[in-house]
């Protein structure tokens, strides 16, 4: 079992040892029964420590992004969390990527500035601005997220980790929009990666989930103690959806990518739209980048509208009546779903950016391209510009 589609559909989905049930059983239990005091059966106590059904999904999540081990949150800021306590102490600082979901700014900025970590932002493509933005010795993380969210940034991950590392920092891959099938950060030197498993992973829009993944065994032992003694677990029902999930992600993956590109080539050549935000548009500020970097460009395309006379900033109004003249394209935050999704980010996901150096504009619309017939989609998108 050496490829991915395989390892996804096979690793940890042994049929049931005791019934021959093809799919293995979903634990529903809180706690388990002991031979006698401290004699455990398989290792299993009380299910805040483990639950056979999420030590699954944590074994399928560990193979498929290559790494040594994977913990499974109830989120997935619980488990970017997880990883800042793990980490960093009262006086360290932190360097974020330039563009990034809002909630993690927001994580940063607003919880654990106050119990004393500092925050800086850099483009992290500018070696020269990342090696002036990281204080050796009190630098503690680098936090990379590539595609970023929603401006489809794709940052270097290798050049990030190296430059973090050679100044004594632990580089963070938010591989939430790209997923293990079209980019595997541990490979490409990030010590860390970190998922909203809630998005293209759980790919339904039915759960919420996160995942942390890493190779560093004494680093492993501490996020694995901050899950057990806070307790942000998935629980077995969402860890059995997304363990099933994974199944699919491949073919999934693949037609998001075919979905999102036709949908950006449509919108680059419409008169309404004034700037398309796709990592496989040979126009891309990356694109040459993300070639080398992943496998496929991603399902998520944002766009800029240019404005004309109204009472909003320029180009928010034709943004939000665009996103809220589509019809097969929900109006919904979240992403990553089997169904196409359209976000207002300035008032919706990055809502919490206003007055940051993350900051949003209202001109820009983010969709999440979903699987549905393209021809459909394309419709769609031509019936909400001829508004
Ligand atoms: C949604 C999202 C998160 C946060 O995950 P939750 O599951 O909503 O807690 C983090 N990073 C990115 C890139 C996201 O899109």
């Amino acid at each position: 079992m050496t490829e991915f589609e395989t390892r996804a559909i096979h690793t940890a989905q042994e049929p049931d040892q005791l019934t021959g049930s093809v799919i293995p059983p979903l634990y529903l239990t809180s706690t388990h029964q002991q031979n006698s005091v401290g004699d455990l059966r398989g290792g299993y106590e009380y299910n805040r420590a483990g639950n056979p059904t999420r030590d699954a999904l944590q074994e399928a999540l560990a193979n498929l992004e290559g790494g040594r081990f994977a913990f499974s949150f109830a989120s997935g800021l619980a488990a970017e969390d997880t990883i800042i306590r793990a980490i960093l102490k009262p006086g360290d600082h932190v360097v974020l990527a330039n563009d990034l979901y809002g909630g993690t700014y927001r994580l940063f900025n607003r919880i654990h500035r106050e119990w004393g970590i500092e925050i800086d932002v850099a483009d992290l493509n500018n070696e020269d601005s990342l090696r002036a933005t990281i204080r050796p010795g009190q630098t503690k993380l680098v936090w990379v997220e590539t595609p970023s969210n929603p401006m489809l940034t794709i940052f270097d991950i290798n050049l990030a980790s190296r430059i973090a590392r050679e100044l004594g920092a632990v580089t963070v891959v938010d591989n939430t929009f790209a997923t293990p099938y079209l980019q595997r950060p541990l490979e490409l030197g990030a010590e860390i990666v970190v998922h909203s498993t809630t998005k293209y992973l759980g790919g339904h829009s039915d759960i919420l989930g996160g995942a942390v993944i890493l190779n560093d065994g004494d680093l492993a032992e501490k996020i694995g103690f901050l899950q057990f003694a806070v307790g942000a677990v998935s629980s077995a029902f969402d860890s059995w959806l997304t363990h099933r999930s994974l199944k699919t992600l491949a073919v999934r993956m693949d037609r998001h990518v075919a979905n999102a590109q036709a949908v950006a080539e449509f919108l680059v050549q419409h008169p309404g739209v004034a700037e398309v935000y796709y990592p496989g548009l040979p126009t891309h500020p990356q694109h040459e980048l993300a070639k080398r970097q992943m496998r496929g460009f991603g399902g998520m395309v944002s766009l800029r509208f240019a404005g004309n006379a109204n009472g909003e900033s320029a180009g928010t109004h034709e943004a939000k009546r665009f996103a809220e003249a589509l019809k097969i394209f929900t109006l919904a935050e979240s992403l990553g779903g089997v169904e196409s999704l359209v976000n207002h980010p300035a008032e919706m996901t990055h809502a919490s950016a206003a007055g940051t150096p993350i900051e949003v504009t209202g001109d820009i619309v983010r969709l999440s391209v979903g699987i549905e017939n393209i021809a459909d989609l394309i419709a769609d998108l031509k019936q909400a510009l001829s508004r």
